[in-house]
Order: structure tokens, then C-alpha cells, then sequence
């Protein structure tokens, strides 16, 4: 226990490492604990799409900034990153009346509450704060109207909605220097291709209340979990796209089915691809 990171103040929880533990104990052991991700195992198609994802998030975060965004003709996905920067222009025209924060990270530790947000877009207006997040994963063919309601529903109440809003509502004293109600924070989930909201969620103190007990029960649950009590065949489902699944099965990840799972795209963390590079 000694050693187990876990237990250390500055192990901070995340939308994506509570989900894996979820997934599976084992996973976010070898993950999270012991520091091995994705760097062997992942496929030329999922590697171009996490850098074209990537890529218009930095963008994003340049036009925000008002610098040059740096999109060049030769840049891998260009057609594709050239119509999602200008939808996100023609959606996010800047105003002088709201200060913008893209890429804005967000630390807070409250008992076992030691949680950290990774916003894509913070925009603090006369009357409240908007978090925005850009959901570029996914192929963009199946956007029928179901299909968004169905995205937009499992959005609302996802880990990310929980971790974002709580920990914006706890430090937002701190990011905008006066007191904010739960009812002045507001948060949206925003697809380029077409430009679309995917879901708004309106936060208020009935929902913060829950949010954090949820969390709390999660997160506690994670630090009481033992290993040794651990049943690989508890979590046998979660295998196949599973990076461990030639340590754990002796068998390779299916790529052809990671790459035609939307859900699993989405779910995916990028930047801990990204750290490996
Ligand atoms: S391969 Fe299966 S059992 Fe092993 S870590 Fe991954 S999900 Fe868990």
C-alpha cells in the first residue's frame, strides 16, 4: 500500500480514469498505477484520427487565444480540419464582453474528492460560465437525428459531465474572483462536422449534490478496491479493445472493431496517446 499511488495527494482522478476502472480494476492498475498506455498497440487509422483530433483542438485553442492557427495545406486531414476551424469560427464568433479560456485544466481536493478537469473551452460571461467541449471522434456519416439524441442523452450523463461541472462549480470562486451559483454554470458538448450542440446541460445545486456523491462513491470505491481480489472473467467484455488484451488473453486488440466503435472513440484518452509520442 506504501507504494500504491492511489493513496498519494497528488493522484488526481479523472473522467477517464475513473471510466477505466470501471471498465476494468486491472486496466486502470496497469494504466494509471503503473504508467503503461497505448504506444504499442495502437493502429495507423486510430493514430491519424487522435492527430487530426488533436490537431483541431490545438487549433481551437489558437483561435481562442488569437494567434495564428497555424493550418497549413500539407497538415494531415486537411479538408477536414479546414471546415471544422471555420465552423468553429462561424459558431464562436469572440466577443469583448466574455474572457475565453481554452485548454484550461482545473485541479481540486476535497477528502478522497481529489479530481482533475481538462476543459477544451471555458468562457466566463457578465452572466455565468459555459464550459464547451469539442467531440471531434466518431464518423460523422451516421448523424441522424436519433443518433444524436441517443449521443446527447449518454452525454449528459456521462463521467465527463460529472467531473467537469463539479470541479468547475468547486473552484469557480477561484477562476472568476466572486461567488457563482450552480444555476449560472452551463455546459455544452459540440460537434464541427455538421456544426451541431450534441447536448447542454444546465447545472444547478439538486444536481451538484448528486454529482459529488457519485463521485465520491467512485472514487472511494476505487481506493478500497483490493487486487487480489481481482476476476479477470468479471471484465472478459472489455477485453477485445482492451491494450493489456495480449498480456492478460494472448491475443491481439481488433482494431477493425475499435475503429468502427464510435463510443469507444469517444471514450477514448487522447492525451494519454499523445504523452507516449
Ligand atoms: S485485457 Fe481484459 S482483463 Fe486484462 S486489463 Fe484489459 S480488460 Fe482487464
Amino acid at each position: 500500500m506504501n507504494n500504491d499511488l492511489r493513496f498519494f495527494n497528488y493522484f488526481l482522478f479523472t473522467q477517464y480514469s475513473i471510466s477505466t476502472f470501471e471498465k476494468c480494476p486491472l486496466k486502470f492498475k496497469k494504466r494509471y498505477l503503473e504508467g503503461i498506455k497505448w504506444k504499442s498497440v495502437i493502429s495507423e487509422e486510430i493514430k491519424r484520427r487522435s492527430d487530426i483530433g488533436r490537431n483541431f483542438h490545438l487549433m481551437a485553442r489558437r483561435y481562442f487565444l488569437g494567434i495564428d492557427t497555424g493550418l497549413t495545406s500539407g497538415i494531415e486531414g486537411y479538408e477536414e480540419l479546414s471546415k471544422w476551424l471555420e465552423a468553429l469560427k462561424s459558431h464562436f464568433p469572440k466577443t469583448d464582453d466574455a474572457l475565453y479560456l481554452p485548454e484550461y485544466k482545473l485541479r481540486m481536493a476535497k477528502g478522497t474528492l481529489r479530481l482533475e478537469a481538462n476543459f477544451d473551452l471555458v468562457v466566463i460571461k457578465n452572466d455565468g460560465i459555459e464550459i464547451w467541449d469539442w467531440k471531434t471522434q466518431g464518423k460523422s456519416k451516421s448523424n441522424k437525428p436519433w443518433d444524436d439524441k441517443q449521443k446527447g442523452e449518454r452525454l449528459k450523463g456521462s463521467l465527463q459531465t460529472m467531473v467537469y461541472l463539479f470541479v468547475l462549480k468547486e473552484q469557480a470562486q477561484r477562476v472568476v474572483q466572486r461567488e457563482i451559483e450552480c444555476s449560472d454554470i452551463r455546459m455544452f458538448y459540440w460537434h464541427p462536422d455538421p456544426a451541431r450542440i450534441l447536448a447542454e446541460i444546465n447545472y444547478s445545486d439538486e444536481i451538484h449534490e448528486q454529482f459529488g456523491q457519485a463521485l465520491k462513491s467512485k472514487i472511494d470505491g476505487i481506493l478500497q478496491y483490493d487486487y487480489e481480489s481481482f476476476d479477470k472473467e468479471l471484465y472478459k467484455k472489455n477485453c477485445l479493445y482492451c491494450e493489456f488484451n495480449w498480456f492478460c488473453n494472448n491475443e491481439r486488440v481488433d482494431f477493425q472493431a475499435v475503429e468502427e466503435d464510435e463510443d469507444f472513440l469517444e471514450e477514448l484518452d487522447w492525451d494519454s496517446i499523445e504523452e507516449l509520442r
